[in-house]
């Protein structure tokens, strides 16, 4: 299973709008395939997310880490902003949870991603490969499991990699909405 964190019960200090978070699917277990001539279409194309076994669900994250960023939700209209504020336990260079295995102790808004709720949260990021598969949508070329590359996805501009600020040193993630994390 992936996990991602859900907006908390409690809006915060600013009027108006209360913060998501929102993040992530467990470590990628690097399951590459390419199809070859002849060969059946690989998994993420003939299988529903219900379908895929563990290790597939692992693979279809890209490891982007947009998930891992905070978002701001407008109270009245619900409106998702996206921030470049990530979540303290986020590795700014990686884009890896720091500590994956005590995150739901550490970050009590981290929630995990499954078959189940892929269709509800729409504050995945549009470039989301459990997205794209849930909506029935091709993976783009930078998806590790296309280019057969995890670098791809930070070569080509998608991950987070560099952009990020942790929510410990923001003091207004108002002040740091930014459209490329949609
Ligand atoms: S593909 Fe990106 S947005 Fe989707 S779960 Fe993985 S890291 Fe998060
Ligand atoms: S606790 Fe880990 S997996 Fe969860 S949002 Fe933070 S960095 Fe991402």
């Amino acid at each position: 299973m992936r996990a991602a964190r859900r907006p908390p019960a409690s809006p915060l200090a600013w009027p108006r709008r209360r913060r998501r978070r929102s993040r992530r699917v467990g470590e990628a277990a690097g399951f590459l395939a390419r199809p070859a001539a002849g060969e059946a279409p690989p998994f993420w194309k003939r299988k529903t997310l219900a379908e895929m076994s563990r290790e597939e669900w692992e693979s279809l994250c890209d490891g982007c880490a947009r998930c891992c960023l905070i978002k701001l939700e407008d109270a009245d209209s619900g409106e998702i902003l996206f921030t470049n504020v990530a979540c303290r336990l986020l590795h700014p260079g990686t884009c890896r949870c720091t500590d994956y295995p005590d995150r739901k102790r550490r970050v009590p808004d981290c929630v995990q991603l499954s078959p189940e709720t892929i269709g509800s949260l729409a504050w995945l990021p549009a470039t989301c490969g459990y997205r794209l598969v849930h909506e029935g949508k091709a993976l783009y070329w930078w998806h590790p499991l296309v280019s057969g590359d995890p670098n791809t996805v930070h070569e080509a501009g998608i991950s987070v990699r560099g952009r990020v600020v942790s929510e410990d040193d923001a003091r207004d993630p108002e002040a740091h909405v930014v459209e490329w994390a949609k």
